[in-house]
């Protein structure tokens, strides 16, 4: 299912049902932070990673089940995530998104965070938007796609060579 933006003009509740259909069928973008992370917890980027090439520039995105076009990570028992606790940012910023600039849909404004004009969307085909005790704040939201912004710029494939170059020395990563 694809993204359905909705603008977010305020704090929400939040609770994943683990319906599975942000794990499926859509590319989750890895940065090299991401990589790094996952390899700590002894998981071979061969094995979890795929390129793709956008507009001239090599991506990196979550390697997928051909069955299920489902995310390798995801738990087809269980419908939960199996790396949860270190899990990519893009994972931890959805069934949000941050965008600089407008999308041009119907009552998105602007949120002003830390000197940055950014507009704050939720998924509207996301099931646990406005479910559950936890609160996710605009704050919280804008530092994770400000976050996801700086590492998705600096990620490159001589970067992932690096860290493999890295790993194959034995230093640490
Ligand atoms: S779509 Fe929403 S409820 Fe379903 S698994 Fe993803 S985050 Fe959870
Ligand atoms: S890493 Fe986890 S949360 Fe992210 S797409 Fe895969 S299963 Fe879903």
């Amino acid at each position: 299912m694809r993204f359905k933006p909705s603008p977010l003009t305020k704090d929400v509740n939040f609770e994943c049902k683990f319906c599975l259909d942000c794990c499926r069928g859509r590319f989750i973008y890895l940065t090299l932070s991401d990589i790094e992370k996952i390899m700590k917890h002894s998981h071979d980027p061969q094995d979890f990673t795929l390129l793709t090439a956008e507009e001239g520039k090599i991506r990196f995105v979550l390697a997928y089940r051909e069955w299920d076009l489902g995310c390798i990570f995801h738990d087809p028992e269980t419908g939960k995530c199996k790396v949860h606790d270190y899990n990519p940012l893009i994972c931890q910023i959805y069934p949000f998104m941050v965008s600089h600039q407008p999308l041009g849909i119907e009552g998105e404004k602007p949120f002003e965070y830390k000197g940055e004009k950014l507009w704050i969307y939720y998924d509207k085909n996301c099931p646990g938007v406005g479910e559950g005790q936890e609160i996710i704040t605009r704050e919280k939201i804008a530092e994770l796609g400000m976050e996801f912004q700086k590492e998705f710029e600096k990620t490159d494939l001589d970067g992932l060579n690096k860290l493999l170059d890295g790993e194959r020395d034995g230093a640490s990563v």
